[in-house]
């Protein structure tokens, strides 16, 4: 099928669900974060999607913000010893880091889909 004869859809739900930019049904996914060759759907090549290291700054910008405040508000309100931080901060900071790792790396191949985003090329 050609890439009009779909209706458009969110990129931003089916990325977050790992589901197919053009038909919102086949995974996008085949590891964790291994993007898949194609849809198991429509057949959409996935050849063109490569979020590059674009999930890894959100993750870390948006974990840091999460983690570092939650720190910074857990050190002035309770001066808890060091301990409480280990056992609080590294769990949370892998589950923070690890939950949003796939969603934002979805939602930005679902983007570039949607966007027909690509490298630069030369014309001629
Ligand atoms: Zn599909």
């Amino acid at each position: 099928m050609a890439y009009d004869q779909y209706p458009p859809i969110s990129p931003y739900s089916t990325g977050m669900a790992g589901r197919c930019p053009r038909c919102g049904e086949g995974k996008m996914f085949k590891g964790f974060i291994t993007i898949a060759d194609k849809c198991d759907h429509c057949g959409l090549d996935y050849r063109f999607a490569d979020a590059g290291d674009g999930p890894a700054i959100f993750v870390m910008l948006i974990a840091g913000f999460i983690i570092v405040g939650a720190a910074l508000w857990l050190e002035v309100s309770y001066e808890p010893p060091m301990w409480v931080y280990f056992v609080i901060f590294l769990p949370l900071t892998l589950i923070v880091c690890l939950g949003m790792l796939r969603p934002l790396k979805g939602v930005l191949v679902a983007l570039q889909y949607a966007n027909k985003a690509e490298q630069g090329r030369l014309e001629g």
